[in-house]
């Protein structure tokens, strides 16, 4: 079938010889599939899912028993108090913009203590000038460096931390930088050191790529929102849109009323019939992440052996689903993309091109050929053309196709010369 598939024998050779030394790599992958597989199905068992949740609503969806039930498996998951999980959260994103916008008023700071933000959110925040931005709302930002050596600069927060302080959000993902992703237990570490200082400053943590990577997640470790998109790992390839908020009560209380209306908060909003994929989803979420960060694990071998610098490295643990691969060429950055996109189910026959895209800064590339348009807890890739040329992916919503994802973009680097095996 490889051959069928275009896949030659040197990089089926080097791809098996990779995997054989990946065993127990792969056993502690799978068991904290296993732990997070027990944790849903103990929500979903606790809050009693039935037959009934499945039903579509309509209209202002009063008393809708199944986004009830969601949202409640949700919190009882990542162990909060409250969650908010709607089709109308359109994105990642939104989610994250609807947590910031509800959680300050005009005169309150933000403060990221671990470097700049997602390209996204720079937007959201107004640290790239923005229409409808939190700085037009005269809400101010203030950013503090992670140290050269990755760690927290405690003395540079604590002088960050003004009166005027409100809200800290700390990404989890080291997203489109060269950054390293934080693990949980240090998210929590950070939140103890800001609460010892400011007790009453809300910390938000982006976990979007994060979850179910570990056993637990930042809400266990003092957060008092984690925030993500259902096109990513929580969706486990089935939600077709959407975003989760979960937190304390009063936090998510806040951002109801700030995703519909003061007044109205978690009382509307009709499920439209997507509580089949959005529950169904959540209880594959574990399996189809443990997917994934195989397919990473994977993938840093086989180029880390190739003498491509590995982000993280081939051994180091993993807290997200997301690789990076320093490829030092925009032609190897094509090209990688290209054999990713030709190795998928969907809109395998286009080529990827460099594009302006809304909210980031640099041309990108993108591959993604999946089901869920844009999904990427789908096998997907995609790098800004900016130095050192870092492909960026995730994804796999099986480990034999990201297996062969991975095989195809070394193929399609193979064939235009690009990389010498
Ligand atoms: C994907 C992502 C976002 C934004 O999510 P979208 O769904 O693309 O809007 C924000 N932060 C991080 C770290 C992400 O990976």
């Amino acid at each position: 079938m490889y051959s069928e598939l275009g896949i030659s024998d040197k990089v089926l050779r080097l791809s098996e010889e990779t995997e054989r030394k990946l065993q127990e790599r792969f056993r502690k992958i799978d068991e904290t599939a296993e732990y997070n597989q027990l944790k849903v199905l103990s929500a979903m068992q606790k809050n009693r899912l039935q037959e009934g949740h499945f039903a579509a609503t309509t209209g202002y969806g009063y008393n809708d028993s199944g986004r009830e039930a969601l949202e409640q498996i949700y919190a009882d998951t990542f162990r909060t108090e409250a969650a908010l999980v709607r089709p109308q959260i359109t994105c990642g994103t939104h989610a994250l913009a609807v947590a910031l916008f509800s959680s300050v008023r005009p005169g309150d700071e933000i403060l990221s203590p671990v470097g700049a933000p997602y390209d996204t959110l720079q937007e959201v925040i107004g640290i790239r000038p923005s229409k409808g931005s939190l700085a037009e709302w005269g809400v101010t930002y203030r950013q503090v460096e992670l140290l050269p050596d990755g760690g927290f600069d405690y003395e540079g927060i604590r002088a960050a931390l003004k009166s005027r302080t409100k809200f800290v959000t700390i990404q989890r993902s080291k997203g489109y930088s060269d950054r390293r992703t934080l693990s949980p237990e240090s998210i929590g570490e950070l939140i103890s050191f800001i609460k010892g200082i400011r007790p009453d400053v809300i910390c938000m943590v982006d976990n979007c790529y994060g979850e179910f990577v570990t056993e637990k997640e930042p809400s266990e470790f003092g957060a008092d929102m984690i925030v993500g998109s259902l096109i990513k790992n929580p969706g486990g390839g089935l939600a077709p849109v959407g975003g989760y908020i979960c937190g304390t009560k009063e936090c998510v209380e806040q951002c109801a009323y700030r995703l519909s209306a003061p007044g109205l908060g978690q009382e509307v909003g009709a499920n439209l019939g997507q509580m089949p994929a959005l529950l169904q989803g959540f209880f594959l979420a574990p399996t189809v992440t443990a997917a994934a960060l195989k397919t990473a694990v994977f993938a840093a071998n086989l180029y880390e052996g190739l003498g491509f610098s590995v982000h993280p490295s081939a051994s180091e643990p993993r807290y997200d689903i997301i690789q990076a691969i320093r490829l030092g060429t925009p032609e190897r950055l094509v090209a990688f993309c290209g054999g990713i996109q030709a190795g998928a189910p969907v809109d395998s026959f286009v080529t990827p091109e460099p594009w302006d895209m809304p909210g980031y800064d640099d041309p990108v590339i993108m591959a993604s050929g999946s089901f869920v348009s844009g999904s990427s807890i789908e096998l997907s890739a995609d790098g800004p053309l900016r130095e050192p040329y870092n492909v960026y992916f995730q994804g796999g919503l099986t480990y034999p196709h990201g297996k062969f994802g991975i095989m195809k973009s070394l193929q399609f680097l193979l064939d235009e010369n690009l990389v010498k095996l």
